[in-house]
């Protein structure tokens, strides 16, 4: 490609509501530009980029079996009545109507639509199993579209699904994804994990996404530093603590406190004169219209996700002012386990815990000296709280450590939530209807790209990893006015394009400092240089972007050296 005939507006400003790299080097490389809120056109740079990750998921998507296909944008209200999401979906669902009344929706996924085809086509066991993707634009209304197209509203994800006859079937489904997602992000040069994620109403094991690493990542990720577990903050466990003996001290007779003024934890404390740990929090849940206390030591904090699994429930939110009042007798702030009227169900932090400080149901008073069974009882102890640096590993006792991460794929066993609710069934070896069994895979390809610049860019722009690299090599004559330097160059660019490399010839007529601005923005790996000096020595000079480091090279032998110098970087990469 010549740079003079290429679309690549770079602009030098970051744009002002641009918070995180590379939504700032994706404008400033001119790989993208806003239509409105969430919403992006990418530009021939980008879609470069883009193209590159697409075609890497779809060879090892094809390599593990899947086949592509491509499913409409546009889904019928009908397909997720069946599946109940039409009201649980929310307002993510971009809905709408036709000329005809009829309701629609613009597809954030596509589980519906995929298993009306499969139940339409598949009907014995013969036909299992099935593993069908496609690469296509998504369209969710996030509430608060933020980092580019790092989560935005219309985005491009890679989605597949597996269809299984049985358990042990749907099993090495997931495995064989599973072990395409490792290729996937090793190919594009990614440093990630993948991570054990909240499999919600499912349940199990079965759920895992992978995470590219990255200071700026919105998800907490947990690792032990002693084996290989790895979980979202959200999923991560908390082991049961061993039957743990009476806690130590006596048991004190309860004790009402008047404590105008205070509510927060550090305002009890401070009153009391107790320290966090001698603190019960009580919050009001309302799961699917009943009101529920959960308990946890003050000290730690209520994690929703293991509530709402723990529970069972379809929603599950903060209780309102009324239904808290009908709880607790009090407004809110005052909530506690003595004498409350709903079930009460409290994180593990609870157990062992003595004379506990705590709401007392009664506007401005706390309870003291409350004790488990003497003073209330608990419905469950259940792992309720998240986790937090340092806690014990719950596989092999270790102690956990943090990090930050982009969700950039996510594999998930369904079971049989959407086959059994749109009866995707078959007929098994004895004629017998079965449902079957699914699983779903899903790569954001447009968040891949921006999850890789996170990783690599500096002050000067964005360094590709070379399998994704836009162009793998740039040519920059530093005059090319100079007919040697401009014969040069294309004489390169030439033997360059004939050996397979990606090139970008900047037959631009601009200043060398400008060319090398530009070319360490857009981030391409090699840069060649060719220079009135050096040439006369049959040399050229040759830019690691990565590294830094420049190469004087013979002339003669120098578009073998960059095109092996190619290969080896992308042979690192498999
Ligand atoms: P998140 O927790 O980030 O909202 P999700 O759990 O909703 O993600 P999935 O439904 O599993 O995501 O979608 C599959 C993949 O699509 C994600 O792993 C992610 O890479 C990508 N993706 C999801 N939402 C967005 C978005 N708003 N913008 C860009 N990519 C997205
Ligand atoms: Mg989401």
């Amino acid at each position: 490609m010549r740079y003079s005939n290429f679309f690549l507006p770079t602009v030098k400003e970051v744009p002002s509501d641009a918070e995180i790299a590379s939504h700032q080097l994706m404008i400033r490389a001119g790989m993208m530009r806003k239509l409105t809120s969430g919403i992006y056109s990418y530009l021939p740079l980008g879609l470069k980029v883009i193209r590159k990750v697409e075609q890497i998921v779809r060879e090892e998507m094809n390599r593990a079996g899947a086949q592509e296909v491509f499913l409409p944008a546009v889904q019928p209200a009908e397909l997720w009545q069946e599946s109940g999401r039409w009201v649980f979906y929310g307002k993510e669902l971009l809905r709408f109507k036709d000329r005809h009344n009829r309701d629609y929706c613009l597809g954030p996924t596509h589980e519906e639509v995929i298993t009306d085809l499969v139940r339409n086509e598949i009907k014995t066991y013969r036909q299992l199993p099935r593993n069908l993707y496609q690469i296509q634009t998504k369209f969710r209304d996030e509430i608060r579209p933020r980092f580019g197209v790092m989560r935005c509203r219309e985005f491009g994800m890679k989605d597949a699904y597996s269809f299984d006859a049985d358990n042990d079937g749907a099993d090495l489904s997931y495995r064989k994804m599973f072990d395409a997602y490792h290729r996937i992000f090793s190919r594009c040069g990614l440093m990630f994990r993948a991570v054990e994620a909240d499999t919600g109403s499912i349940g199990g094991s079965s759920s895992h996404e992978f995470m590219v690493m990255a200071e700026s990542g919105e998800d907490g990720v947990v690792y032990c530093d002693g084996c290989a577990y790895a979980a979202n903050l959200e999923k991560a466990e908390i082991p049961k603590p061993e039957d743990t003996a009476a806690p130590a001290g006596d048991v004190l007779p309860l004790e009402e406190v008047h404590t105008p003024e205070v509510r927060t934890i550090e305002e009890v404390c401070a009153f009391l004169g107790v320290t966090p740990q001698d603190v019960v929090k009580t919050l009001i849940f309302n799961a699917d219209g009943a009101a529920v206390a959960v308990l946890v030591r003050g000290d730690e904090e209520v994690n929703e996700i293991k509530v709402k699994n723990f529970l069972g429930c379809d929603e599950l939110e903060l209780a309102g002012d009324d239904m808290i009042l009908a709880a607790t007798g009090s407004p809110r702030g005052f909530a506690g386990a003595v004498g409350i009227k709903t079930r009460i169900v409290a994180d593990y932090s609870i157990m062992g815990m003595r004379n506990m400080v705590m709401g007392a149901n009664r506007e401005d008073y706390h309870v003291k000296n409350v004790n488990l069974d003497r003073d209330f009882r608990v419905g469950a102890f259940a792992d309720l709280r998240v986790v937090r640096e340092g806690d014990v590993c719950p596989r092999c006792g270790g102690s956990l450590t943090f990090a930050r991460g982009i969700e950039v794929g996510h594999v998930f066993k369904l079971g049989t939530k959407y086959s059994k609710a749109l009866k995707a069934v078959y007929l098994d070896r004895n004629g017998k209807e079965q449902i079957m069994i699914m699983g779903c895979y899903g790569i954001g390809t447009t968040r891949t790209v921006a999850a890789a610049i996170e990783q690599y860019h500096d002050e000067d722009g964005i360094v590709w990893p070379m399998p994704i690299a836009p162009f793998q090599v740039i040519i920059t004559p530093v005059n090319i006015n100079e007919e040697a330097l401009a014969k040069t160059a294309e004489d390169l660019y030439q033997a360059l394009t004939e050996r397979g490399v990606d090139v970008l010839f900047d037959d631009r007529d601009e200043r060398a400092g400008v060319k090398f601005k530009d070319a360490d923005l857009i981030g391409i790996p090699y840069r060649v240089t060719i220079g009135p000096k050096k040439l006369a020595e049959g040399k050229i000079e040759v830019k690691n972007r990565k590294t830094g480091d420049v190469s004087s090279v013979d002339l003669a032998g120098a578009a073998d050296y960059l095109a092996s110098a190619v290969k080896a970087d992308l042979d690192r990469a498999m």
